[in-house]
């Protein structure tokens, strides 16, 4: 199993909040697209011999991309990949970006998949965000991929703005529930650094949310989740049965990765040695395209990953989604993870933290607000 990655890195605005790397204008889109074919082309030896199970357009705004560019896009990885025929093929859609036209379009190119970042149904949060869309294009946008045969619909929302209160998030919530998505994301508003929102909070002209605050927002919004039918299955993430993004979960389970584009990550495992390496290419546009111009790779890092990091990893990472399987590290890393009387594990079964499911270490919704110092106490 192994998954594909496109970072295209355009926005019609920033938004206020955001770190991913993405530039407001779409005037470098054909030398980007270029270059993007180019490094498409550069990895094929590396896919030779493997399948493909998902493939992710993320950003950035994907669904700036007019049909035509997602046809080639798509249409090179397939004759370059072995791309397995149930693919999930995700594209990330801001609403005001996309219509049923071009929902359409996507749809009878493979996208099977869309992850729409609605973040708010409240105007003044939109206003706050920098959002470029309305509620009601939100909704206009999710029917338009309902009746474009998108039927596997992602949102993202995000809760704990400055100053929120229970109502307005639980408001925005049910308004997202309404739209009867199978997938929801739902994100606390983190103030990242060198990004407008921290420069707010520095200056002391937006204050964040206290933790408890947060804490609670978190514990209302697993409770009306899990009371819609939407199973828990990572920190953020919450699914109806049968819904879970395969990409993602490929991420958090080590499978292989490859991203192109810049700022996209990549992740390789050595077959057989219970090591792998991760590379990142540089974030910028002009960098990127010159490299790939050039025929080089546009990596501006990399790092190689030992048997021990990956098992932090693994023990890290199956934490936030739906648990640590316990035979797979055995099978993956030789030896039991945590025996049968394990201190750390019969007092976090005790305490209500986590519970065990076939072989599974899986974290309880009380668990999860504590998932980081869970970590701390689980790692060797
Ligand atoms: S649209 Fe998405 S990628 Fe672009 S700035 Fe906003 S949050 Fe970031």
């Amino acid at each position: 199993m192994a998954s594909l990655y496109l970072h295209i890195p355009f926005c019609e605005k920033k938004c206020l909040y955001c770190d991913f790397y993405s530039i407001e204008t779409v005037a470098p889109m054909e030398s980007f697209l270029a270059a993007l074919h180019k490094e498409i082309d550069l990895y094929v030896d590396q896919g030779k011999g493997i399948s493909f199970e998902t493939i992710f357009l993320g950003g950035g705004t994907p669904s700036l991309l007019e049909p035509a560019q997602l046809e080639n896009i798509l249409a090179h990885l397939h004759t370059s990949y072995s791309i397995t025929p149930d693919a999930e093929i995700t594209v990330e859609a801001n609403p005001g970006t996309v219509d049923k036209e071009k929902l359409r379009a996507y749809r009878s190119l493979g996208v099977n998949r869309l992850s729409v970042g609605i973040q708010s149904f409240d105007s003044e949060e939109l206003k706050f965000l920098s959002r470029i869309h309305t509620a009601e294009e939100a909704i206009a946008c999710i029917s338009a991929a309902r009746s474009a045969g998108i039927n596997n619909l992602s949102i993202d929302l995000i809760y704990s703005l400055p100053g929120q209160t229970d109502e307005r998030w639980i408001e925005t919530l049910h308004k997202g529930l309404a739209l009867s998505p199978q997938h929801i994301s739902a994100y606390s508003l983190i103030v990242e650094e060198n990004t407008p929102l921290s420069r707010l909070v520095h200056s002391g002209q937006v204050s964040p949310n206290p933790t408890e605050i947060e804490a609670r927002l978190y514990e209302r919004t697993m409770e009306i989740l899990a009371k819609n039918g939407f199973e828990h299955y990572e920190v953020s993430n919450y699914a109806v049965p049968g819904f879970r993004s395969r990409h993602n979960y490929n991420y958090w389970n080590h499978e292989n990765y490859l991203g192109f584009g810049p700022s996209a990550h990549s992740f390789w495992k050595a077959t057989g040695e219970g090591k792998g390496r991760r590379w990142w290419n540089i974030a910028s546009i002009s960098h990127y395209v010159d490299r790939l111009a050039k025929g080089e790779l546009p990596l501006v890092s990399q790092e190689f990953v030992g048997r021990e990091e990956l098992l932090h990893e693994r023990i890290m990472l199956g934490l936030r989604s739906d648990g640590i399987d316990l035979n797979r590290c055995a099978s993956d890393f030789g030896f039991r993870l945590f025996p049968v009387d394990n201190h750390v594990v019969t007092g976090l079964l005790s305490e209500g933290l986590a519970r065990l499911e076939r072989d599974r270490l899986i974290l309880t919704p009380t668990g999860y607000l504590l998932c980081d110092e869970i970590t701390r106490r689980l790692l060797p």
